[in-house]
């Protein structure tokens, strides 16, 4: 089954890439809602959080480890807001587990 953002961890859809490493693709998102919008993705396929299991929660785990580093790699490490959407009711588009990191504007809560 075709899936985009396999396509972006594989290199066959080019990406804007912000942090790489075994686990997971950092990328700027293609149409950002914030001065800052970056994708954080898994490279193995997993849907969305709805779909997480034991191995999927340490490659979550892995990510969010490494927000730290890339938040400062993007100068936003004193603010800003990680989302994940899931399901098409929550606005998931693409059904490939991301967390989006959005900064550099004020954002409104509860979201709309
Ligand atoms: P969702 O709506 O699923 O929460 O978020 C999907 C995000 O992926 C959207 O913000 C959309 O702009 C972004 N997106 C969709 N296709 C591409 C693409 O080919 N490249 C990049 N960089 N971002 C994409
Ligand atoms: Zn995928």
């Amino acid at each position: 089954m075709s899936c985009i953002f396999c396509d972006i961890a594989g290199g066959k859809i080019p990406s804007q890439k912000v942090y790489e490493d075994d686990v997971m693709l950092a990328f700027k998102d293609l149409n950002p809602q914030a001065p800052v919008h970056v994708l954080l993705i898994p490279k193995s396929h997993i849907d969305s959080l709805a779909q997480i299991d034991g191995a999927g929660a340490q490659t979550v785990a892995h990510m969010m480890e490494k927000i730290p580093a890339i938040t400062k790699t993007l100068g936003c490490e004193e603010s800003f807001r990680i989302v994940s959407n899931c399901g098409a009711q929550a606005g998931q588009s693409v059904m490939h587990l991301h967390f989006h990191l959005l900064a550099g504007r004020q954002f409104a809560w509860p979201p709309g």
